[in-house]
């Protein structure tokens, strides 16, 4: 054996020295999580190179992320003397690309190949379909995509899957047709990506040889998690044992964990392991079983938490570390007090020396991101999102609030734009180019220049402009949540997504998004007298909520009409300012110290300081889908559910929180929620159970909202009528948002209002210019008007302080 470099194998125990120093064959390093897998495959890499049994193009690395890749070749290249950039480490769509870009000719693809991103994707399946003349509802292209993808996933092409009935030779016949697009227009998908070259290297031993050859290391990280394909491919490039003529496959060194397969509903197969041990004849099976990561009563929680799950290849860790901290259990009465006390704990870690960016929060669903996301956005703290968009920026949000946009100012034609033919009504691209020339050549807005485009695309554009309008009537005067809800439903973007194979997340994030408008404020009257009955103090937009004893409605100052141009910004206006507020650039800059929020799944091979696993209540984690798989094994879902858990809680270095919440808004209600069953899986001796001090809890808010809360209807039930439902004031008179103004009060107000306005009539602002009053309502220093002004859109204005001036 070579010798060994001085201080790269210095920190190694004994296990790990022998991993990362094996001889040149076929291996399995099989050890839980924090063990060093990532590390000791790093570190072989280094000891290969520098012991000079191989060269730098003598070997390939396969990471899960591109991030991992990363920080793969950043480690290596301070362990190396040389540069280590152009090596082939990757992840397994990074290094098909690099492959295919090698091989295009052979590979029948342009020298430039583009790639498809999911998106374009979908778009590309969609012209299929319409090509063929086929009925969307019968052929829904997200499933047609999907097929076509885990199709490609198992190795199968056009010709080699089943024809029986008419709908399954359909869908084969898209396929295959989609194929044909692919190859004309020159583009890949990305499981094209790994089936093309796997293809090309089966049926091209000169190719296969070569690469059989070069790569006499194939080093593969978190290979519970890879899938069938992916196994066929790296089996391609390592060579089959047995199978080549007098030459040895190429050493695969596959590190891995059975306790963190967490992609099994995606595809990955665990079988993988126990095949690959026994195709390649594995005589080093290699445990490691120290854990480096994490404090004793961290890895305790782990380890007994994983023991609950039946059908595991059977490893524990230990940690010389000691106990540390216990594991800290935080009740809430709500997600909002969940939030507000992440936020202070998190500040607290800040404030005692911890590195933002060493706290992460992890979540089980997407969805909940939102309302932690909104807590440390107004507190100023900087955070960043991984493996998933900011909530605001997510593309069925965006969709969501260009509708709400069109229903305030149809005249905005990014919105227009964006949902015109979302979800898809028939209207191509090239009317929309037709009516942006005919908006360019007279100057008006889109949704004004629709009329001016005849034959079907005239039609089907004035389909859209109807709905718009429609959508507008339909929701004047209804509250901000029912605005919300009678947009999903007229848009069809909620059964858009009904349809979709993975549309669910996608569906909760726009149930939260009424949730979102609901915790944003709710107001009642209008102007001066709009009072706000804030469910989030720190929203932005409102006065803090009425206190036991103090006058229960608040003036809204944020709401009053603007000092100069008389602008009074409806709720809807008002929290769709706020909306694309968040979305802005708020987000940490890059190299910024900020707090790191993700979903468990995207956590994997990652480590923090302090961790918290927020939302562990029966049906959110484990997720109530995993809840029904039962099959002859045992509950599988349940058993993955375990796996994800035991992934999160293993992330943490120092500190663990984990967190549950009485009460929730998910789905757009309020659930009452059983604390999950994964709290009677760990051990009570590492655990802490903190609940909020008495009363005074926080900010007062989660206080409040505990008492209105109890004021309400109570647990057991659900509360339609969301959050605040123990708020109500008992104004007066009937609020205007929440009913439309019967026509005789307008009548009367157009009477009373001393500016002698009427429904219809033109008027002239000094700001707007002209436009035609819409709607009339108060009387005296309290008349307001709803007036339309074309392209600056339909606006509210206050009539004591705007100056109108009548035109006829
Ligand atoms: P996961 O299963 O979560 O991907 P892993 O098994 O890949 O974990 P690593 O990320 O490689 O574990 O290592 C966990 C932590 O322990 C890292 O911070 C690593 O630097 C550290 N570590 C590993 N081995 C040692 C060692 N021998 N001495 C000191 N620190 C070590
Ligand atoms: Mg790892």
């Amino acid at each position: 054996r070579p010798a060994l470099p001085a201080g790269l194998l210095a920190n190694l125990n004994p296990e790990q020295y022998a991993a990362v120093t094996l001889a040149a064959e076929p291996a399995l390093i099989l050890a839980g999580a924090g063990s060093g897998k990532t590390r000791v495959l790093t570190t072989r890499i280094a000891w290969l190179l520098q012991t000079g049994q191989i060269g730098p193009g003598g070997l390939m690395a396969v990471t899960f992320t591109n991030k991992a890749a990363k920080e793969m070749v950043h480690r290596l290249s301070t362990m190396l003397p040389y540069n280590v950039r152009g090596m082939w480490i990757g992840t397994f769509h990074g290094l098909c690309n690099r492959f295919l870009r090698a091989h295009w000719k052979m590979a029948g693809l342009p020298q430039s190949f583009q790639i498809l991103d999911s998106g374009d994707t979908l778009s590309a399946v969609k012209r299929v379909i319409k090509a063929m003349k086929l009925d969307e509802e019968r052929f829904v292209p997200k499933q047609v995509s999907w097929f076509i993808a885990s199709s490609k996933d198992d190795g199968k092409r056009p010709k080699d899957l089943p024809t029986d009935d008419g709908q399954a030779r359909t869908m084969v016949e898209i396929y295959q047709a989609y194929e044909d697009q692919c190859q004309r227009e020159g583009v890949v998908d990305f499981a094209e990506l790994m089936l093309r070259s796997y293809e090309l290297m089966r049926d091209h031993p000169e190719i296969r040889e070569h690469y059989q050859r070069r790569f006499r290391h194939i080093l593969v990280d978190e290979f519970q998690d890879t899938n069938r394909l992916q196994y066929l491919w790296l089996k391609m490039f390592a060579g089959t044992p047995g199978a080549l003529a007098g030459r040895e496959p190429a050493a695969v060194f596959a590190v891995g964990d059975d306790d963190q397969s967490i992609y099994a509903f995606r595809g990955a197969q665990v079988g993988n392991m126990s095949d690959f041990e026994r195709e390649y004849r594995v005589r080093q099976v290699i445990k490691l079983e120290r854990n480096y990561r994490s404090f004793g009563n961290i890895l305790d929680s782990a380890n007994a938490l994983i023991a609950h799950n039946s059908r595991r290849l059977g490893k524990n860790l230990r940690t010389e570390a000691g106990p540390g901290e216990p594991v800290r259990i935080f009740e809430s009465t709500s997600d909002f007090a969940e939030a507000q006390w992440l936020l202070e704990e998190l500040q607290q870690l800040h404030r005692g020396g911890m590195a933002r960016s060493e706290t992460a929060i992890l979540y089980r669903s997407n969805a909940q991101s939102r309302v932690i996301e909104s807590a440390l956005f107004n507190a100023g703290m900087p955070y960043r999102v991984y493996g998933g968009l900011r909530f605001f920026e997510r593309a069925e949000i965006k969709h969501a609030l260009a509708y709400l946009r069109l229903t305030e100012n149809p005249n905005d034609d990014t919105s227009f734009l964006r949902v015109v033919n979302f979800p898809a009504r028939g209207i191509g691209a090239r009317s929309v180019e037709l009516l942006q020339d005919a908006a360019r050549a007279s100057g008006r807005s889109l949704y004004q220049s629709v009329g001016a485009l005849g034959g079907a695309a005239g039609t089907k554009l004035a389909g859209f402009t109807a709905l718009v309008d429609r959508l507008r009537d339909a929701t004047r005067g209804l509250t901000l949540r029912e605005i919300i809800e009678r947009m999903l439903d007229a848009s069809g973007l909620i059964n858009f997504y009904r349809t979709e194979k993975e549309g669910q997340d996608r569906i909760e994030n726009l149930e939260e998004l009424v949730n979102a408008a609901e915790a944003f404020v709710t107001i009642e009257g209008f102007g001066k007298d709009a009072v706000a009955l804030p469910v989030d103090e720190t929203a932005p937009g409102t006065i803090a909520a009425p206190l036991p004893g103090e006058p229960e409605a608040v003036a809204a100052v944020d709401l009053l009409p603007d000092a100069e141009t008389g602008e009074i910004l409806s709720p809807l206006a008002a929290f769709l300012t706020h909306a694309a507020l968040e979305a802005g650039d708020n987000q940490a800059q890059a190299g910024q110290d900020a707090v790191q929020l993700m979903t468990v799944h995207s956590a994997k091979g990652l480590e923090f300081d302090a961790v918290f696993i927020t939302g562990l209540e029966e049906g959110l984690f484990p997720h109530e889908n995993s809840l029904n798989s039962i099959s002859a094994g045992g509950n599988e879902g349940l058993e993955e559910e375990r796996r994800l858990m035991y992934v999160a809680i293993t992330r943490a270095r120092q500190r663990l929180y984990i967190s549950f919440s009485q009460t929730r808004m998910l789905h757009g209600q309020t659930r009452y929620n059983v604390k999950s069953r994964f709290f009677d899986e760990l051990p009570e001796a590492a655990l802490k159970w903190i609940t909020p001090k008495q009363q005074g809890f926080g900010s007062g808010y989660a206080q409040q909202y505990q008492q209105a809360w109890q004021r309400g209807s109570g647990p057991g039930g659900m509360v339609g009528a969301g959050r605040n439902s123990g708020w109500q004031p008992a104004p007066a008179a009937p609020p205007s948002w929440a009913a439309p103004v019967p026509a005789a009060m307008r009548q009367s107000a157009a009477k009373d209002n001393g500016h002698g306005l009427r429904q219809g009539q033109g008027v002239f602002h000094t700001k707007f210019g002209e436009g035609v009053v819409l709607t009339l309502e108060g009387v005296g220093a309290d008349a307001r008007a709803q007036v339309n002004f074309g392209r600056h859109g339909t606006k509210w204005l206050a009539l004591a302080i705007a100056k109108l001036t009548p035109i006829e």
